[in-house]
């Protein structure tokens, strides 16, 4: 069975956007992964279709309303793990990407507005899951990225199978500089910048040494707090 995600959301076109395209869109046409995204507005009443109303105790914008929402829930078949986007979740990182990428199905729910009725993330005990520490206008982009995150790492989606143990957080350090060719460059200033030397030594032990000392050398510089959390 592939990795599938159903995407509670009011613009369902916006699916599967960018992962339609490049090794994303490849695995999906391959069925590596798959998505429904169910048009929450689907189970609106009333001429207007209305998902939202006025918040209360007042204040600025609209709520989606929870009894909408549930509809298009149990209208999924297997909701598997459900996470609403929101900037209050926690931090997408890339080991609860790889968590999630572990999962058989995930539900994902997109607000749009002031946010949803916090009822309905109570009743069926949505995990809350943010991409960064910014407001976005909708969660739409959020579960872009959150599934992009994931869908790389499953088997068999990226050519070559070793990239992700290298790659920038997977061993607490962000990953090192990379070089190709022309071994010597010189750029629109006239400064002709070559690649490092060991990197064309084809001693593999000295050049893993290398990117190591360079992973934490950038790493300590940029996000020392990587370091404290390993
Ligand atoms: N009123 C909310 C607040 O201050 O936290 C922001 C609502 S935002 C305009 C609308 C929707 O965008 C949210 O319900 C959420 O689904 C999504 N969203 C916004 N920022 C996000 C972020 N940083 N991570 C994940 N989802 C986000």
């Amino acid at each position: 069975m592939s990795w599938h995600t159903n995407i509670l959301t009011l613009f369902p076109e916006m699916f599967p956007g960018s992962l339609g395209q490049s090794l994303s869109g490849k695995a999906l046409e391959s069925g590596l992964w798959s998505y429904s995204a169910v048009n929450i507005r689907d189970f609106a009443e009333g001429v207007h279709k209305s998902v939202d109303d006025t918040p209360y105790g007042g204040g600025a914008g609209m709520v989606m309303r929870a009894d909408i929402i549930e509809k298009a829930l149990l209208s999924v078949k297997q909701p598997g793990r459900k996470i609403y986007l929101s900037p209050r979740g926690k931090p997408l990182t890339q080991k609860l990407a790889q968590e999630l990428a572990q999962e058989q199905t995930l539900t994902l729910l997109c607000g749009r507005y002031e946010g949803v009725d916090q009822r309905i993330l109570d009743a069926h005990e949505f995990e809350e899951i943010s991409i960064g520490d910014y407001v976005l206008s909708g969660g739409e982009p959020a579960a872009l990225i959150l599934m992009d995150a994931c869908i790389r790492l499953l088997p068999g989606v990226m050519g070559n199978e070793d990239t992700p143990l290298e790659e920038s957080f997977s061993q607490g350090l962000l990953e090192y500089p990379h070089y190709t060719r022309p071994a010597e460059w010189t750029d629109s200033h006239g400064i002709t910048h070559s690649a490092p030397e060991i990197l064309k030594s084809g001693n593999h032990a000295k050049i893993a040494e290398w990117r190591h000392e360079q992973s934490e050398k950038i790493t300590k510089e940029r996000r020392p707090d990587l370091l404290k959390s390993t």
